[in-house]
């Protein structure tokens, strides 16, 4: 039987054993089960590995848990602005959508913009007018806002704030005064993703890859990260491989990581699992952390990050469901 299979994840960051409080842990590790299973269902059924990571996405997008859809970071304004991007390995077609703020689900209409228009990305207003021509709901911003967010909002700003003021002199008598460091601020970048991804293959052979993001807390308005950039946060490939990032979107851009796992392949003939670490080593040597899934056209994975933990999961026809959220994967 040819192999099948589908790998997800819901961010990488700063995720510690010590730092998630279990009931918590569980919320997380029932919602990525609950999307592995959502693909992997359609892939049993023999489905198409496309409709596979559409759905698995949509369960996360859903959850006000992660960074996509429902429960995105704000930006510096405190809105939601969605990103997402999805891509076909078999026909190299490719759908993409940046600065949503009235779409429910942004994969969903990054796959009708692959296959209802002449276009492979379209943005903020242009795109929501497509969408009403589609028939889809159109939802305030406030769907998508949680009150947690705007909690990391304000701490964001409040730490930007300390930055710019730099540190303060050390009041006489005072032994302990915190300063913002160059650590917090990394702290900082490393506990905002969240983003969500999904690469299936199907027992037809065909990858495809899928990517939704809020983005990055505090971002400013009208930035866009890596998520919705074909050949930065997601590339598919029969050839070789189906590929979703999450991190800091900046230096994935700068580095092309997804394309590059595919290149790699193709060209040098690394395996998946080195192509996905070498990927990864040039987003650390700029100077950037994150992570990525992907699955090749055999149903092998690879789950590489440079962070402390990253949501994620998969099941292939020949590995039952493996759900993982803490660094020793690396
Ligand atoms: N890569 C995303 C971005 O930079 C953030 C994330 O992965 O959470 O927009």
């Amino acid at each position: 039987m040819r192999n099948f299979g589908i790998v997800i994840h819901g961010g990488a960051g700063n995720i510690l054993r010590e730092t998630l409080p279990p009931a918590l842990e569980s919320q997380y590790r029932r919602k990525l089960s609950e999307a592995v299973s959502a693909g992997y269902a359609l892939l049993e059924q023999g489905g198409n590995s496309l409709d596979a990571v559409i759905a698995s996405i949509m369960v996360l997008e859903d959850s006000p848990l992660f960074n996509a859809g429902k429960g995105a970071v704000l930006n510096a304004a405190g809105a939601c602005e969605l990103d997402a991007s999805v891509m076909n390995g078999r026909t190299l077609e490719a759908g993409a959508v940046a600065g949503l703020h009235h779409i429910r689900n942004p994969i969903r209409l990054a796959r009708d913009i692959m296959e209802k228009s002449a276009h492979v990305m379209m943005v903020g207003d242009g795109a929501e007018i497509f969408a009403r021509g589609l028939g889809y709901e159109i939802v305030p911003n406030e769907y998508f806002q949680t009150a947690f967010r705007q909690r990391q909002l304000a701490e964001a700003k409040r730490l930007e704030q300390e930055r710019a003021q730099g540190p303060r002199p050390t009041p006489a008598g005072s032994e302990r005064v915190t300063f913002v460091t160059v650590d917090d601020n990394h702290f900082l970048r490393e506990t905002i993703f969240g983003t969500v991804g999904a690469a299936a293959l199907d027992g037809q052979g065909n990858l495809a890859a899928g990517t939704s993001t809020g983005g990055m807390t505090n971002k400013q308005f009208g930035r866009v990260g890596d998520s919705p950039i074909i050949g930065a946060g997601t590339y598919a490939d029969n050839a070789t491989a189906a590929v979703s990032c999450t991190g800091h979107g900046e230096y994935f851009i700068r580095a092309g990581v997804a394309h590059a796992v595919c290149s790699l392949m193709e060209y040098q003939g690394l395996t998946l699992g080195e192509a996905a670490a070498t990927a990864i080593r040039k987003v650390n040597k700029l100077g950037g952390t994150g992570g990525l899934i992907a699955i090749d056209a055999k149903g092998n994975v690879a789950l590489p990050f440079s962070t402390a933990g990253m949501y994620r999961g998969y099941r292939t026809a020949r590995q039952s469901e493996v759900i993982e959220i803490f660094g020793n994967a690396r």
